[in-house]
C-alpha cells in the first residue's frame, strides 16, 4: 500500500486533535507522483484508515473504489496543478481564525514564526459557496503566490511540500488568530515592521527549520 496513505492517516488526527476542524469539516490531501489521495466525503478527519483515502489520478480525473471523495476535490487538483512544487493539501475550519477573518480583522506579521512559516502576506478571499468552481479559481490564484488562503466565513487553505510543512502551518495559523485576538482584547496591537520582517526572511537558521519541514516523506 502507498506510503502515503499511513502519513495522511497521521495527519488527519493531528488536525482534529489541534482543534482545527469539528466533526465532518475540512478535507485533506497528497500527492504521490501521478495520484492523489483525498480524504473521502462525510468522514471525520480522524477516523479515515489507511486503505480509506480516495486514489485518484491528477491527470485523467479517474477516482478508484467505491467512495466518493471530499466535494472539493476541484480546488486540491486545481492546487497541485498550478505548483509543481506543492504535496499536500489542507483545507480546514479553525474556529478563531475564521471568526476573526469574519469579522474584518487583517492577518499580519506578528511574531518571526509567523513571517518564516506563513509568509508576510496570507490574503483573505470573500465568501463563496462550497465545493465549486468558482471557490477553486479564487483559491488557485491566490496559491501562485503564497502557502495559506483565508477563506472568510468558511476558514484556510494551507499548503506545502509536504504534509508536515502544511500542517506547521494550519496549526501555525489557528496559533496566531489566539494571538491576535488576545492581543486585541489586551490593548493596542503591535505588528512587525518592515525591517524586521526582513531581518527574519533572512535568517540562515530559517532556512534550516524549513528544510526540515520538507522531508516528511520517505
Ligand atoms: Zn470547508
Amino acid at each position: 500500500m502507498e506510503e502515503i496513505r499511513k502519513l495522511l492517516t497521521l495527519y488527519g488526527k493531528k488536525i482534529v486533535e489541534k482543534g482545527l476542524v469539528a466533526g465532518p469539516g475540512g478535507n485533506i490531501s497528497a500527492r504521490e507522483g501521478d495520484y492523489v489521495f483525498l480524504s473521502p466525503s462525510g468522514f471525520f478527519l480522524d477516523e479515515i484508515k489507511e486503505d480509506t483515502w480516495v486514489k485518484v489520478n491528477i491527470k485523467t480525473g479517474k477516482i478508484f473504489g467505491d467512495l466518493r471523495p471530499t466535494c472539493e476535490i476541484s480546488m486540491h487538483l486545481g492546487i497541485y496543478l498550478e505548483r509543481e512544487d506543492v504535496n499536500a493539501v489542507i483545507h480546514i475550519h479553525p474556529p478563531i481564525t475564521t471568526g476573526i477573518i469574519s469579522a474584518g480583522m487583517k492577518f499580519k506579521p506578528i511574531f518571526p514564526d509567523y513571517v518564516a512559516l506563513l509568509g508576510k502576506d496570507v490574503p483573505t478571499i470573500e465568501y463563496i459557496v462550497p465545493g465549486g468552481e468558482a471557490l477553486r479559481k479564487s483559491v488557485v490564484s491566490k496559491v501562485k503566490k503564497c502557502n495559506v488562503v483565508l477563506l472568510k466565513n468558511h476558514g484556510a487553505v494551507c499548503i506545502g511540500a509536504t504534509l508536515k510543512e502544511a500542517f506547521a502551518r494550519s496549526w501555525l495559523l489557528e496559533d496566531t488568530a489566539k494571538t491576535l485576538l488576545a492581543g486585541k482584547i489586551a490593548g493596542s496591537l503591535r505588528y512587525l515592521n518592515n525591517k524586521e520582517i526582513e531581518d527574519i526572511e533572512n535568517l540562515e537558521s530559517e532556512d534550516y527549520r524549513k528544510a526540515l519541514l520538507k522531508k516528511d516523506r520517505k
